[in-house]
């Protein structure tokens, strides 16, 4: 990998002049003042590496993204390979790593989820899903919860819990029911005859990391049987390990009927997603119309990355270190929260995708300003502001995470100073 050769005052000028003018101005202005202010240069395991030659722990991991960290060898080689034989597929002949793909995801599926219809993105994933459901159960109503997050298209902002998405876009797609999250007779209470499905995070990401409580996605489960619903786990940040499971729901040991997938699917190096389905929802998914849902894209370079991503998290590991290095993760931050219980609420999480509440807002904007000054990338969830995550890649060691947490503890104490002196 080459380090940045130019000069990169220069260059990062010239960047973000570009990202004003053809990107998204506010947004270059937000970055400029409000995040790391510079360019990106390499990415290499848990670390990435900026213009003037800055290294960064990736703490935040693209939001999931990054699962097996920056550059996976084994994944740019997979990606290479296919590359370098056909990197995206004429559909109207057969592809085998497309097939590979499939049946490696109906392996490690939880229960009868078995059929996959691949694509690009987390929100991608969710709008077949939602289709999918109406299209198998006949219904139209979807239930949702408060603060939950699925994407941002017409869709997903429809099952999605935080207003401020939603008000300039409305109306969206009709017949979507808002419950309170973790409150299972409330869902029991919105079904109606005409209920397709309900769709949940097993741990709710953007909403503020908050775990799905004690027996909450069992009883759904049950009322989902007792009333011929449909349920769809968006696995999209949970997938792949990142809870200390394959998948988040398999802490409770349901079985969905529908799951979501993206992110951390792509091994780090591409974008690719993907719902899954059992057999008795694709069956009547597809029964009348084998064309109702496609995509013109299928990406083999992506589908390649996918395979070996599912060998890596299995030959590596990844699964029991995202358990050993989140409950390290969790015991250090709940050690420094004892220490500043006047700054940190509460600290929470599942596996490597950990959440630290503050009392104020502004306790966390200080935090991730302290954390850049030492070189560690965290970030917000999206709709709660109060809360900052870590949410390493599954790849972190032990004195990495001692760093994270030191960093933490650091930066707070840093900040109490600040606003007492
Ligand atoms: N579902 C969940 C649970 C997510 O966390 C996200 C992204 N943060 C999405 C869906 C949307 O994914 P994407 O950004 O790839 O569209």
């Amino acid at each position: 990998m080459k380090p940045f050769s130019g000069n990169p005052e220069e260059f990062n000028d010239r960047v973000i002049e570009q990202y004003r003018r053809y990107v998204n101005p506010a947004l270059a202005q937000l970055m400029k003042f409000g995040g790391y202010g510079s360019v990106e240069w390499t990415g290499e395991g848990v670390y990435i590496t900026d213009t003037h030659g800055e290294r960064y722990l990736d703490a935040l991991a693209g939001y999931g993204v990054f699962s097996l960290g920056h550059r996976h060898p084994r994944i740019v080689e997979a990606v290479h390979r296919q590359l370098d034989q056909m990197p995206l597929s004429t559909r109207q002949f057969f592809t085998s790593p497309m097939a590979d793909l499939a049946e490696r995801l109906a392996e490690v599926s939880p229960g009868k989820l078995q059929y996959s219809f691949f694509c690009h993105s987390g929100t991608e994933s969710v709008e077949g899903a939602l289709k999918c459901a109406r299209i198998a159960s006949g219904k139209h109503g979807i239930i949702f919860t408060t603060n939950a997050f699925h994407g941002k298209t017409m869709g997903s902002l429809s099952a999605g819990g935080r207003e401020v998405y939603r008000t300039k876009v409305e109306p969206l797609v009709p017949d979507f029911h808002k419950v309170p999250w973790g409150d299972a007779e409330a869902v029991r209470e919105a079904v109606t005859a005409d209920t397709a499905a309900i769709i949940l995070e097993p741990v709710q990401g953007e909403g503020g990391i908050n775990p799905a409580p004690e027996g909450y996605l069992q009883t759904v489960r049950s009322i989902c049987d007792e009333k011929g619903v449909l349920l769809i786990a968006d696995e999209v940040q949970t997938g792949f390990g990142r809870t200390g499971r394959m998948f988040g729901v398999q802490h409770s040991g349901v079985n969905p009927d529908i799951m979501c997938l993206a992110k951390a699917l792509g091994g780090g190096v591409t974008s690719t997603a993907a719902f899954v389905g059992t057999p008795e929802v694709w069956n009547r998914f597809f029964s009348e119309n084998p064309t109702i849902h496609t995509t013109s894209v299928v990406n083999l370079c992506a589908m390649a990355a996918g395979l070996e991503t599912l060998k890596v998290i299995e030959e590596e590991g990844l699964i029991e270190n995202a358990r050993n290095m989140g409950a390290r993760l969790l015991e250090g931050l709940r050690l420094v929260q004892s220490e500043l219980p006047d700054m940190v609420r509460e600290v929470r999480g599942l596996g490597l995708m950990v959440g630290i509440e503050f009392h104020e807002k502004d306790f966390g904007l200080l935090t991730i300003a302290g954390l850049a000054s030492r070189k560690i990338i965290a970030g917000y969830t999206l709709a709660n502001p109060n809360v900052i995550r870590v949410e390493p890649p599954l790849i972190i060691n032990d004195s990495q995470v001692d760093y994270v947490i030191e960093s933490v503890r650091e930066s707070l104490k840093e900040c109490r100073d600040l606003l007492a002196g």
